[in-house]
């Protein structure tokens, strides 16, 4: 009886769930591997490890990833903000 499962992490899809009776829909995150039938209220989803649907590289669930489909970032990356390192007197000796 003490088979233990192989865990994985998951691969978070985000989905909405509810009932013809109650009108009101709650979102969880389902695992999309297949086999798994794993599944979360959202907001439990924070802090969770999650496979990146871009990449497929396992990261930590931030608030603000918690998208449809969580990627860790890889994807639609802003160009990182560098501040001018070269001093301006460095131009002016050419
Ligand atoms: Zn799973
Ligand atoms: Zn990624």
């Amino acid at each position: 009886m003490s088979k233990k499962k192989v865990e994985h992490v998951h691969k978070y899809l985000l989905i909405k769930v509810g009932s013809y009776t109650k009108p009101e829909r709650w979102e969880v995150y389902k695992c999309m591997l297949p086999g798994c039938n794993h599944y979360i209220p959202k907001p439990l989803a924070l802090g969770r490890q999650c496979i990146c649907w871009a990449c497929g590289e396992t990261f930590q669930i931030k608030k603000h990833r918690m998208l449809r489909k969580p990627t860790c970032g890889c994807r639609g990356k802003f160009k990182p903000v560098e501040f001018e390192s070269t001093p301006l007197i460095d131009l002016l000796r050419g």
